[in-house]
């Protein structure tokens, strides 16, 4: 059994597989055409997914700022310390998925 590094994750896959376990890409019966065509479009969703996690990880950390800007809990208090957590996570996840974004377009050329 040999493996192949599959088109569209980069992940070791079997020659024997249909589909690769990691992303679900389509790995049997395709011409190069058909490859390159299945290739972007795995991309793209991909890329869609990315942005619209990035989008919501942004929303997150813009209502949990909204929500501190408005109500100013006292500090120590639980709704000062989640809306404090939440703009946290929010950033560092929009930043993550941002830097994924770069990732995902450089990696072809
Ligand atoms: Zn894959």
């Amino acid at each position: 059994m040999a493996l192949i590094e599959c088109p569209s994750c980069s992940k070791r896959v079997s020659d024997k597989a249909t589909n690769c376990p990691h992303c679900d890409f389509k790995l049997t019966g395709l011409s190069g055409d058909e490859l390159e065509r299945e290739w972007h479009r795995v991309m793209a969703s991909k890329r869609e997914r990315l942005v619209g996690q990035s989008m919501l990880a942004l929303l997150i950390a813009i209502a949990a700022f909204t929500y501190y800007f408005i109500q100013q809990p006292l500090p120590e208090t639980w709704p000062a310390k989640v809306s404090y957590g939440l703009m946290i996570v929010g950033l560092i996840w929009f930043v993550i998925n941002r830097v994924r974004l770069v990732f995902i377009k450089r990696k072809r050329s």
